[in-house]
């Protein structure tokens, strides 16, 4: 298999998959707004979906650097699914039953999407076929079988484990030892979600400015290089790029995640792997694989690659490092040995917001009326949609037009989390981190106890994962 004709970068295939939407104009001045969004991407555009649709005379402004879903949010692997980032510090920060209250939260998260995407007509290619995780070796299979009993544990009473043949019958991954699967989730095209939602939000009367990057956001402001805008609420939905705000280089950390995928693979190869159900795909490796069937039949398979620029850089348009893109397909051969000779059309990368103890966050400050949410990690897609409306609900605390929700006292509100270490520290951390868990991954692929490698338990202490 050859990667020469592969495109890099291009933002991602998502957007070659269906084109680079229209920008909308720059903000043409100094103006101002109830509530003014920073970010176009699921975060900034679910905020103002809910807000616009619970109090329609708003007058909400999103400030986009680029064009809505040029981050993440057009770029990522499409997994729809209940994971949160931090949920276990949580349940020991404020008790196991609030972090079963945020998971069930989750769990209905998607579902959201889905109804949300059915109402506003958004085609996005979305198949609700749950998250299918598989384990590899002795190691991952006793790591797999641990988070089975603690999902339960959090109130996911409809997973299901699987043995290797039974596995096998949904998915011939090569070398697959069990899986555990949910329903809780669901495939999708990424960019047809975001820029579908940004129509939508367009239409119930938000107001979108597209190459308007905001260089520093203060109470009540929202500074561009064509004007500021004056707004009660500012709200911050940067996510991996958040480092390029004014005062926040040191905030979260953005961490790369890299993929490619497949040309369109005929019926006969199709036979020889089975994934007939669509589920999200992934495994229990340290440094882990993320995959879907798309809806055209190709294989999008994600991993971590390089995992982070120096000084919290960012990529130049998805372009990725081509040693990245050769493991990738080694990947993709390690799990499925008939696409050997298959062409690997299209390679990427993107940015996700890594808070220094990698727990999500939704926060308004009341004092300031400044708010943002992220800190995701790897798990944006469902969860910018729960953070929109918890952000929604807190802006209408805030301003008198309501009391608590269900959302507002969920435990990952107005959670604090300390700063980065400046560089070159933070460099040599996480290349330090990410260099462990691969040689963990090598080194539990080749013996069979079924002990997580001491490695990757000293980098998750370390590095304040677990
Ligand atoms: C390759 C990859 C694969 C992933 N796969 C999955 C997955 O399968 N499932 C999952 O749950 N999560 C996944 N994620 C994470 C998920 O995509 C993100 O968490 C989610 O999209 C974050 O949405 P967001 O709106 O907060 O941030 P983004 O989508 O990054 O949007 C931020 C927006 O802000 C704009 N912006 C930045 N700075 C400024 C500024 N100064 N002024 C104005 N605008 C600015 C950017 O241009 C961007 O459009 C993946 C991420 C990547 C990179």
């Amino acid at each position: 298999m050859s990667t020469v004709s592969t495109v890099n970068g291009g933002i991602s295939f998502w957007y070659a998959n269906k084109g680079t939407p229209t920008p909308r104009e720059p903000l043409p001045g100094d103006t101002s707004a109830d509530v003014c969004i920073v970010g176009g991407g699921y975060t900034g555009l679910w905020t103002a979906y809910y807000l616009k649709k619970a109090v329609p005379f708003l007058n909400i402004t999103v400030l986009e650097a680029k064009f809505c879903g040029y981050g993440a949010s057009g770029r990522n692997g499409g997994w729809l699914y209940n994971g949160i980032a931090g949920r276990d510090r949580y349940a020991k920060l404020h008790g196991h039953d609030a972090a079963v209250r945020l998971q069930k939260a989750m769990n209905d998260t998607v579902g959201e999407v889905i109804r949300v995407a059915d109402e506003e007509n958004i085609d996005a290619d979305i198949h609700h076929g749950g998250v299918l995780e598989i384990a590899h070796t002795p190691a991952q299979l006793a790591r797999l079988k641990d988070f089975h009993s603690v999902e339960i544990a959090f109130g996911e009473t409809d997973r299901v484990l699987r043995g290797a043949r039974e596995t096998a019958e949904r998915i011939r991954v090569s070398g697959a030892v069990g899986s555990t699967w949910t329903p809780h989730g669901a495939r999708l095209h990424p960019a047809k979600l975001v820029t579908g939602l940004a129509a939508a939000v367009e239409a119930l009367g938000v107001t979108i400015h597209e190459s308007t990057p905001v260089t520093e956001i203060k109470p009540k402001h929202a500074v561009t290089p064509y004007g500021t805008v004056r707004a009660p609420y500012v709200l911050r939905c940067t996510e991996g790029f958040t480092a390029g705000l004014k005062g926040h280089k040191r905030t979260w950390l953005p961490m790369n995640s890299s993929m490619i995928v497949t040309e369109p693979l005929p019926a006969a190869l199709w036979d020889t792997i089975g994934w007939d159900g669509r589920e999200t795909l992934g495994d229990m490796a340290h440094a882990y694989v993320y995959a879907q069937r798309t809806a055209d039949d190709r294989i999008a398979l994600g991993g971590r690659g390089v995992p982070y620029r120096y000084a919290s850089a960012t990529d130049n348009d998805g372009r990725t490092q081509p040693a990245t893109v050769e493991a990738l397909r080694d990947l993709l051969v390690r799990f499925f040995p008939t696409t050997a000779g298959t062409r690997i059309d299209h390679a990427w990368s993107g940015v996700l917001g890594v808070p220094r103890d990698w727990c999500a966050t939704v926060t308004l400050d009341r004092s300031t009326g400044l708010g943002w949410a992220g800190g995701y990690v790897g798990s944006g897609v469902a969860t910018a949609n729960l953070a929109a409306r918890t952000l929604r609900d807190l802006i209408q605390q805030d301003s008198g037009q309501a009391g608590p929700t269900e959302f507002t006292t969920l435990p990952w509100v107005n959670h604090k989390v300390r700063r980065w270490e400046p560089e070159p520290l933070r460099w040599l951390g996480v290349h330090a981190l990410y260099a462990a868990y691969r040689t963990a991954d090598r080194r539990e692929a080749a013996s069979s106890s079924l002990a997580t490698d001491p490695l990757a338990k000293a980098a998750d202490r370390i590095s304040g994962r677990h």
